[in-house]
């Protein structure tokens, strides 16, 4: 990683490792910790840079935990996900792979531990009757089990942890300080029943950890030196730095939050992903209009693009919302480099050339990449009947239309110049062909005598070309914030975000497209072979990106 990427962060753990003290002899320790609740999206991507090359920049190292500590909502089936998402982006926590919920014995005598030095009781009220006394900034909470003994809290506890209450009957609090400005502060519960089977611990508890009080004990644990975190837990940090004082943990680990990512057009919150996978709303997580990780690879994003857009977005204290064509400029940017130009056309009509033989074959060489002359050439088949996309054909052309009319010159490129002479339609007057006759002098398209050719078109063979379900895609949402607090981000839903252009014809290289594998489409945008529908039998392409780029620096 570069010195030009430092940051905020570095700049602290810089001041941490000057300063010595609680940091001496460490390495610098970063951690990952996804809930396994969902996907990871684009959001969590910036996280995982951030973990990931901070403990890099520093030769240290980052472990990736599960942060299990809640059963209600995780699932099993996310945790191989998660992991297979940030492999993907070229990330490696080693042998550091942990739960947090296998930290659920000690984290039970570290609470017992606060309540034995006097900074936790049991509290009996309801969730509700707490929310009525919590207080206001004039008025402090009230708890009347604040002073209960000790020894009753301890065995209070003992028999929480052993099942006798039902959910919701007391809680486990911190006894902090009822009248501090920062409610968070005000004795904060720490521990709640809840009879749920957990989906790493099974049924040995039915308590079950606030996240607030587990994150720092969990960060401690492993041994961590900078816990990095988004910004909404910056008002969570005072009790962070409560429970590692209070508690006799192994490392004093500090938390330092960053801005959370936002890009407009679309939604960046698991609950509301799910809301639209569950809604069949999407086909799948994975559907490629998701700001998910796997939607974003479906749809032809590289490792490579992601981590550019977040590494040049830079990191902040400051919540933003980054243009969604941004992440598009990057994209764009990436596969520009690598990807292999080919010719398809999405939306065929049949093309004659009515002076070519018509049992002639030509083949033209050309370049893979012009950017990358490395990547070689290939033969591209030429015959008497090609196909052209429909739209580069106007029987009576509109102003400022320079490719096919009736007596207008185009290049088809790579191959030859021909002038249209005319098309035929059917009793209805649906285009069924469009002929022309070629230029056998203008091989590789050059006119020999240099007249001008204003319009390149693309085509392709129709002998030997190949179907394909070309898959178009718009943004998921009509409009820029469709999650602001007061509306429904459902009701922007786009109707138009995915079109499917099912009779499309591809170069017959195309045939054994691999999956994932990014192409540009010449004149028509980047793509790549769906991961999940395209087989060699029914080949389905989906656009990544198009070729204009709507990006203004
Ligand atoms: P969501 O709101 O999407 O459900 P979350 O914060 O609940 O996300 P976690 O699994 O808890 O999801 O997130 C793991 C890590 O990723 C956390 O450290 C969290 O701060 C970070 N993270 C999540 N969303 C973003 C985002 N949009 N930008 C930056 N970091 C994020
Ligand atoms: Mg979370």
């Amino acid at each position: 990683m570069s010195e030009s990427a430092s940051n905020f962060i570095h700049d602290f753990i810089d001041e941490d490792i000057r300063e010595g003290g609680r940091y001496e002899g460490m390495k610098v320790h970063t951690r990952f910790p996804p809930e396994p609740n969902g996907y990871l999206h684009i959001g969590h991507a910036k996280a995982l840079y951030i973990d990931f090359h901070t403990a890099e920049k520093y030769g240290g190292l980052c472990n990736l935990r599960m942060d299990d500590t809640n059963p209600t909502k995780e699932d099993e089936e996310y945790v191989d996900a998660i992991k297979e998402d940030i492999h993907w982006l070229g990330y490696d926590w080693g042998d550091r792979f942990y739960y947090a919920s296998s930290y659920f014995g000690q984290m039970y005598d570290y609470a017992e531990e606060l309540i034995r030095k006097g900074l936790a009781y049991v509290c009996e009220l309801t969730a509700d009757q707490m929310k009525d006394m919590r207080g206001d900034l004039t008025k402090p909470a009230v708890s009347p089990f604040r002073d209960r003994p000790i020894e009753e809290s301890l065995d209070l506890f003992a028999r929480m942890r052993a099942g006798e209450f039902e959910d919701g009957r007391m809680t486990l609090r911190a006894r902090i300080d009822l009248s501090s400005g920062n409610f968070n502060m005000r004795d904060p519960v720490i521990y709640r029943i809840n009879h749920m089977r957990h989906h790493q611990t099974k049924d040995t508890w039915c308590i079950y950890p606030m996240y607030d009080f587990a994150h720092p004990l969990e960060d401690a644990i492993e041994g961590i030196t900078h816990s990095l975190c988004s910004l909404e837990f910056e008002s969570h940090r005072p009790l962070y730095d409560w429970v590692i004082e209070n508690c006799s943990v192994p490392a004093k680990p500090r938390q330092i939050e960053f801005a959370r990512l936002g890009i407009n057009y679309t939604v960046l919150s698991k609950r509301k992903l799910r809301n639209l996978v569950e809604n069949h709303l999407v086909s799948g997580w994975d559907d490629p209009r998701m700001p998910t990780l796997c939607g974003l690879r479906r749809r032809g994003y590289t490792p490579e693009s992601i981590r550019s857009f977040h590494e040049r977005n830079g990191v902040s204290k400051v919540n933003s919302v980054v243009d969604y064509a941004f992440l598009e400029h990057c994209l764009r940017e990436d596969l520009n480099r690598t990807a292999r130009r080919v010719m398809a056309v999405i939306d065929p009509v049949k093309l004659i050339l009515t002076n070519y033989p018509e049992d002639m074959t030509e083949t033209f060489e050309v370049e893979n990449n012009p950017e990358r002359p490395e990547d070689g050439t290939r033969i591209v088949r030429f015959s008497r009947e090609l196909y052209i996309e429909s739209d580069d054909f106007m029987e009576v052309p509109e102003k400022k239309f320079f490719r096919m009319f009736p007596g207008n010159e185009v290049r088809l490129k790579s191959a030859y110049v021909i002038r249209c002479t005319g098309c035929v339609r059917d009793d209805s007057g649906r285009l069924l062909e469009i002929h022309a006759e070629y230029d056998p002098n203008s091989r590789g398209g050059n006119t020999p005598d240099g007249r001008r050719v204003k319009a390149t078109i693309h085509w392709v063979d129709s002998k030997t070309c190949v179907s394909a379900e070309v898959r178009l895609y718009d943004s998921l949402f009509t409009v820029a914030e469709p999650d602001l607090a007061d509306c429904n981000y459902l009701d922007f839903l786009n109707p138009e975000s995915l079109k499917v252009m099912s009779g499309a014809k591809v170069e017959k290289s195309l045939a054994d497209a691999k999956p994932g594998s990014g192409f540009q489409f010449l004149r028509l945008g980047y793509f790549c072979a769906d991961s999940k529908d395209s087989s060699p039998e029914r080949l389905v392409f989906n656009r990544s990106v198009s070729l204009k780029d709507s990006y203004k620096s």
